[in-house]
């Protein structure tokens, strides 16, 4: 049994403290070590922002606390500079047990028998794949180079063409160790994840991986006893980036493939096993290699597989289609799988023009909830309004449950009326409480001094609301 790495939950603020020089000197900028030891707890600051333990006379001390804080799935680097990526480094087995760290990379293949000019569009697709999504921009992470070819040569020149047209981290993939070292001449200096090791041929892949100083894949499909066993004799040789490629099946062998992902984590956190401990890497362009069927069909089964793997527990992923419809669910679901669940995904409050506002436009309401602002900012664009949206900060709460959890009240816009001044912006005294505020209404004229008009409940409506109900016809 290898060492034990401890989940989050199990090292408490006294673990760490106890590992921390104790001196209360102040240098981390806290006033105390048990402050600075409750913020290492909560992964709020690293083990060397405390000055003094990174002396000669702390080494032990140091090397301790570090152990005591590692994820129990280790966290593995692929690539350089600031294109690289992490996979892994996962603390808890549930996501609310406190928070998914390194959101799972989504690496897209590209065959070494692609003609020239195929593979150059193809990675240049990839590289610039780009969705927006409620103010974040969602992308591809790498690029798989596949020695489908199992030509040493054929290999060496395609990944010479895709590391010269992208900066993005690559995997080489073949486990034919002479195309491995091929690949390598051109790539070696990246950091590129090497797949990989198996039973057959491990020793002279951990030997590329130890000259090149590279992660390596170790593989064993369907087998996880053949799969530690394989990552204790890698970890013989010296090597601890590891990354676990437990086989991703699908069709009849989907269940067996969502087991063996979920015995492995939990082999990781409830049974302590250090061997399983490593990023898990699941492969939806497996099912590429299947019965032949319509694309469509194929990518859609990626696409159910891979949504799959990302909730249980892939920390990484490889996929084939290039399709919108495939790969927007994975990007949008990773990032929800990945967002704090102890803090809204919110925005900035304040006042923010959309289109062209001058002093007589409208004042719309909402609330700084992300989904909220970007679905009604989006709306208001989609019909061509010229206003100025005054965003309230409800702590990341939308229009609905702010108002019942009282985090949206005549008082807090009152207090964004005054802090955003956007009195300055405008000649008039109204503002446009969104529909599900109405009850606000009354309190909020009396609260501001400002007339009210209550838009629609849903945001979509706010243009024809716009246009019908503004400038507003005022009182006799
Ligand atoms: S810098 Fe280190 S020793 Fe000093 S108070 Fe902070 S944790 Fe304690």
């Amino acid at each position: 049994m290898a060492e034990h790495r401890k989940s989050i939950r199990e090292v408490s603020p006294i673990d760490v403290y106890l590992r921390l020089p104790r001196t209360n000197c102040g240098d981390c900028g806290e006033t105390n070590c048990m402050a600075f030891a409750t913020r290492l707890v909560n992964r709020e600051v690293l083990p060397e922002a405390c000055p003094p333990i990174l002396q000669p006379e702390s080494v032990q001390a140091y090397a301790a606390l570090s152990l005591l804080l590692a994820p129990p799935v280790r966290a593995v680097t692929i690539g350089t500079g600031d294109r690289a990526i992490v996979a892994g480094g996962k603390y808890v087995l549930q996501r609310h047990e406190f928070t998914y760290s390194h959101p799972a990379p989504i690496v897209l293949d590209v065959a070494d028998t692609l003609p020239e000019k195929e593979r150059e569009d193809r990675v240049k697709a990839i590289s610039s794949f780009s969705y927006q999504y409620i103010g974040r921009d969602l992308t591809l992470d790498a690029i798989a180079v596949r020695a489908a070819s199992g030509d040493p040569d054929t290999f060496r020149r395609a990944v010479h063409q895709v590391a010269s047209l992208t900066d993005r981290p690559l995997i080489l993939c073949t486990l034919d160790p002479k195309v491995m070292a091929a690949g390598l001449e051109e790539a070696g200096t990246r950091r590129p994840l090497l797949y990989g090791a198996t039973e057959g041929n491990w020793k002279a892949m951990a030997d590329l991986a130890i000259t090149h100083r590279c992660p390596l894949v170790a593989i064993a499909p369907g087998d996880i006893a053949l799969l530690r066993s394989l990552v204790q004799t890698l970890r013989s040789c010296g090597i601890e980036d590891l990354v676990l490629d437990p086989g991703s099946f699908t069709d009849d062998g989907l269940a067996a493939t969502v087991q063996a992902f979920t015995d492995i984590r939990r082999a990781a956190f409830e049974g302590s096993d250090g061997l399983l401990g490593y990023p898990l890497l699941g492969v939806p362009m497996a099912v590429w290699l299947g019965e032949e069927m319509a694309p469509e069909l194929v990518q859609w089964k990626e696409a159910c597989l891979a949504a799959l793997l990302l909730t249980r527990y892939a920390d990484m992923l490889v996929m084939h289609s290039l399709e919108g419809w495939t790969l927007l669910p994975q990007l949008i679901w990773r990032f929800n799988l990945y967002t704090d669940p102890r803090r809204p995904v919110s925005v900035e409050a304040g006042l923010r023009p959309v289109g062209n506002p001058d002093r007589s436009s409208p004042i719309i309401i909402t609330t700084n909830y992300a989904l909220t602002f970007f679905t009604v900012e989006s709306d208001l664009k989609g019909g061509h309004a010229d206003c100025h949206l005054l965003v309230v900060d409800t702590g990341g709460i939308s229009v609905e449950s702010a108002v019942a959890g009282r985090y949206l009240t005549a008082a807090t816009i009152a207090g964004a009326v005054k802090s955003s001044e956007v009195e300055r912006a405008v000649d008039h005294r109204y503002l446009v409480l969104p529909g599900l505020a109405a009850r606000l209404s009354g309190e909020t004229e009396e609260a501001t001094g400002w007339r009210v008009l209550v838009g629609p409940k849903d945001s979509s409506g706010l243009p024809g609301f716009l246009s019908t109900k503004w400038p507003p016809v005022a009182p006799p």
